[in-house]
């Protein structure tokens, strides 16, 4: 690969990517720490609370993934033999490697989902109850949907799906790795999205900034059997105040820079429109672009020896994702690049 050493490296490949600001850097050098099994630790605690409060719910447990949130989650809320009613090509089944199934016993009941978003109306139908099939244990959302192109659930679904775990008595968990995202698409405060969830998995790690962590958010009794799963899969994490301090400031100063991702993604997802690219817009709503492209690998070898990398998620499929250290510099730079018109 040959990149000009004077240009920096335009990382789309995701936006876990981000290194922590020196701001945060300070404040991890600076935190109060205690052991957090005990939770004795002062800045995971200040974290949980805040992030409870943001989102509406009595409580918050910090936890090193978003992986490990949305496991222990469902391990919370489900029995053994169990399924989990969710979206086609949810991260909760698609890329957490079958740990429903390991961890917890259950298995995953996709029902369609076109641009990421279910009808209510086919959850319910998803719903079993008959002694010849597995029952149903808990209805679970992406918000925003990733496999979809990081596409927002409109409120009316949310409140449909609301309506149908109520009358079906199922519970009902929110991935919303990237609800903050979600939240400044449709300007609203992040609460109207959460309010209709059971439990909801937030990651600090994704366009929000923080270097680790995601937080799980329930009732004071579901987060108290959740600290219990979250020890058996290992995530006691002892003096973590130093990671919740970087978290705290993605949770306060984060969400303001969304918006300004969304506005990057579209401007590059027009650009590779206009170079040619098949790129749906309507499904270009937050910070991330899925085009398709045959051969994608080797579109993104060549744009990586310019020095603009992106995923080849699919043998067709790129996936580029904006995050808040890619500056209108950058971004202008990386539509150059696509646009074949780099120097
Ligand atoms: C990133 C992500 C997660 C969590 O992933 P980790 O890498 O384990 O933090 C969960 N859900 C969605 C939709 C994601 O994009």
């Amino acid at each position: 690969m040959t990149v000009s050493s004077d240009q920096p490296i335009i990382d789309l490949r995701s936006d876990t990517v981000t290194t922590p600001t020196p701001e945060m850097r300070r404040a991890m050098a600076e935190a109060l720490v205690g052991d957090d099994v005990y939770a004795e630790d002062p800045t995971v605690n200040e974290l949980q609370a805040e992030a409870a409060q943001l989102l509406g719910f009595e409580a918050g447990l910090f936890m090193p993934s978003g992986t490990m949130t949305n496991q222990v989650a469902i391990a919370v809320h489900t029995q053994r033999g169990e399924e989990v009613i969710c979206a086609e090509g949810s991260h909760i089944y698609e890329w957490e490697l079958g740990m429903m199934a390991t961890f917890s016993g259950v298995v995953p009941r996709f029902v369609p989902a076109p641009g990421g978003v279910p009808d209510p109306e086919q959850l319910r139908r998803a719903v079993r109850r008959s002694i010849h099939q597995s029952p149903s244990g808990l209805i679970s959302l992406e918000n925003t949907h990733n496999k979809a192109g990081g596409t927002v659930l409109p409120l009316e679904v949310i409140r449909g799906a609301r309506e149908v775990a109520s009358s079906e008595g199922l519970p009902l968990h929110l991935d919303g790795a990237r609800v903050m995202n979600a939240a400044a698409a449709l300007n609203v405060p992040v609460r109207e999205i959460t309010q209709h969830f059971d439990s909801v998995s937030l990651c600090l790690s994704k366009g929000l900034g923080a270097p680790v962590g995601s937080v799980l958010l329930g009732s004071r009794a579901f987060i108290g059997r959740a600290h219990r799963y979250r020890k058996m899969m290992g995530g006691g994490m002892r003096q973590a105040g130093i990671l919740a301090a970087a978290g705290l400031i993605a949770l306060r100063e984060g969400p303001a820079k969304l918006q300004d991702d969304h506005r990057r993604a579209r401007v590059l997802a027009e650009a590779l429109l206009n170079a040619g690219h098949d790129v749906d817009l309507n499904t270009v709503q937050t910070n991330m672009i899925y085009a398709t492209i045959p051969d994608a690998q080797t579109h993104v070898d060549r744009w990586a020896a310019q020095g603009l990398r992106s995923s080849a998620l699919e043998p067709d499929r790129v996936r580029f994702v904006f995050h808040h250290q890619i500056t209108d510099e950058l971004l202008e730079r990386a539509v150059a690049i696509v646009g074949g018109q780099a120097s």
